[in-house]
């Protein structure tokens, strides 16, 4: 790995980023919408590898692989081959819609004590989070392979061609990326992290051109051998290393832990929203079932006839999310060792009943809410409150390609820099930190407690809309941590109740709400509106306008071309023709 600090240089490519950046948004205003293709994702660089694929014929899984090995290069905070990722896929040919979960998997030597430190309380989360505690075996390369044998195209070692080239020559530092390196201490602590994010102690900056030739060998491997090269063999066992020899602890965490990891095939979770039929990722995600128990809960007040961004408006989606994410704390874990009441979860009688709850003139008292009880649910699990830590990690690709193929990703580390071990070119997730930090509660048991070879509960919600006829209406998806599943309802909600388009729809302010205060974002919401949601008896939290963690990524199809946009919060783009 080789940091070029040319100031020439440095300042000649910061400024062409800058340009082409603003060059692409402008252009992109005014061109006519793209009809043929199209993909975003989370930076120019990935949209652009994906949109080469999409050119030479290739299929919508194609352009996310292609997509997903440069945002592990240029994002390496969010997303990349040693975290995990969730995709819904949407076969036009065959109109058959299969969903994938590559989530990481615990290692065999987990036991529900995982987070308990020696005077058996719950670790401290960024002690739990750096180091080899909190690594779950890897599931991207695994669920990208496994995708790519049924949906895929071009041949598999044409997809990184993009990202090898990137890692050899170099590419330039986003800001984004520089203000997560100068903001993260613990990346000091970690000598093979330190060495790639600060060399000689200095912190990597914006336009500064980095070259990764340890990412580029790893993929010239895999792309060469498929996912054996990455679950078997010298990737795997550098995987290990940097594991076991953690230096903030040794873990046990072994070969067979690689070679043991599957990527499995789910049932889609769909439900009706009004006319809409919604499809998304079902367990170990929480993102399908909790998006649609919101939806289905505002549906009954007539949605499209209240006004974006009034009191009204987010009161209901905030009422709605709290009873939403009260089940979601009891009943929802790793459907192989906890049985999840999906059907009861999201039956209209259930959540009718749930949604009666909701009142228009007041808030509810949300120290006094608690889960449903839908068909089927376990009545001896306990609730555990989640810790709340927002660290930029995750990342959201969108993309149909020219035989309709649509596809929604979500992919992540977990949190900014995952658990900031690196090894063999690329950093590894700390996605472990999603499971309960407590075994039981009360002497009950928890749906997310860690386990040997279980996949913590995440939120990723990768969603693909269909119309009554069962046409593609839209696909969206977005990083955040558990407010990822109302960034996503919020643009839905302005998609299809208020028919926005998808830039408009994804501007809208978030606004999220679980146990704590209702979080309004700064400067996007109406200062009325505030005022509004206290006079109903919100009490209001106002987060800063660059902490809104959303990195919304979507498509909408219309009549006249794909109307696609990115978050402006984060970094992505759109690309199509
Ligand atoms: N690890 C989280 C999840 O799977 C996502 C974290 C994030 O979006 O920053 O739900």
């Amino acid at each position: 790995m080789t940091v070029t600090l040319s100031l020439a240089r440095m300042l000649r490519n910061s400024l062409l980023l800058a340009a082409s950046l603003a060059l692409g948004a402008a252009a992109w205003a005014d061109a006519p919408l793209p009809k043929k293709h199209v993909i975003v994702a989370s930076h120019k660089l990935a949209t652009d590898a994906g949109l080469e694929m999409l050119r030479k014929g290739g299929s919508a899984v194609d352009a996310a692989i292609a997509a997903q090995m440069v945002m592990g290069l240029v994002e390496p905070q969010s997303s990349g081959i040693g975290g995990g990722t969730f995709l819904v896929h949407w076969n036009a040919k065959k109109k058959k819609l299969e969903t994938y979960d590559g989530r990481e998997t615990a290692p065999k030597s987990v036991t529900p004590n995982l987070f308990l430190g020696t005077d058996g309380k719950p670790l401290g989360y960024i002690e739990a989070v750096v180091g080899g505690r909190s690594v779950g075996v890897p599931g991207t390369i695994a669920v990208l392979a496994l995708a790519h044998k049924e949906q895929g195209r071009l041949p598999w070692a044409d997809l990184f061609a993009p990202a090898i080239a990137l890692a050899e020559n170099g590419f330039p530092v986003s800001p984004r990326l520089a203000r997560a390196i100068d903001r993260d201490p613990a990346l000091a602590w970690i000598p093979e992290a330190a060495a790639y994010f600060r060399p000689n102690d200095k912190p990597l900056r914006e336009g500064d051109i980095v070259k990764n030739a340890a990412y580029a060998e790893t993929l010239r491997e895999i792309a060469a051998n498929g996912a054996e090269a990455f679950y078997r063999g010298r990737i795997a066992e550098a995987i290990v290393r940097a594991v076991t020899n953690s230096p903030r602890g040794p873990v046990a965490f072994t070969p067979d832990d690689m070679a043991g990891y599957t990527a499995k095939k789910r049932a889609p979770l769909c439900g009706t929203y009004r006319v809409y039929r919604i499809c998304g990722m079902g367990p170990p995600s929480s993102g399908g079932v909790t998006a649609l128990q919101i939806l289905k809960m505002m549906e009954r007040f007539n949605v499209g006839r209240l006004k974006p961004a009034s009191p009204q408006a987010l009161h209901l989606f905030a009422e709605a999310q709290r009873l939403a994410f009260a089940d979601r704390a009891v009943y929802l874990g790793d459907p192989d060792f906890v049985p999840v009441p999906l059907p009861g979860m999201i039956g209209p009688a259930y959540l009718s009943g749930r949604s009666k709850l909701i009142s228009m003139q007041s808030v509810m008292d949300r120290m006094k809410i608690e889960a449903g009880k839908p068909k089927g649910a376990d009545l001896t699990l306990r609730h555990l409150a989640a810790p709340d830590h927002a660290r930029p990690g995750t990342a959201h690709v969108s993309v149909i390609d020219a035989a309709g193929n649509a596809l929604a990703m979500t992919t992540t580390v977990e949190g900014g820099f995952g658990s900031h071990l690196m090894a063999a070119g690329f950093i590894l997730n700390n996605q472990l930190t999603d499971f309960s930090f407590e075994p039981r509660k009360d002497n009950r048991r928890l749906a997310n407690a860690p386990d040997a070879g279980k996949r913590p509960l995440s939120s990723m919600t990768p969603t693909i809309v269909f119309d009554r006829q069962g046409k593609v209406v839209a696909v969206i998806g977005s990083p955040g941590g558990w407010r990822i599943i109302p960034y996503v309802t919020k643009t839905l909600i302005g998609l299809l109740d208020w028919n926005m388009d998808m830039g408009a729809a994804i501007d809208q302010p978030n606004v999220t709400a679980r146990s704590g205060p209702t979080e309004l974002e700064s400067g996007r919401t109406p200062e009325a509106t505030v005022a509004g949601l206290k006079a109903l008896g919100h009490e209001v939290s106002l987060t800063e306008p660059t902490s809104g963690v959303s990195g919304l990524n979507g498509i909408r199809v219309t009549k006249n071309g794909f109307d696609a946009a990115a978050d402006p919060r984060r970094e992505g783009a759109v690309g199509g023709d």
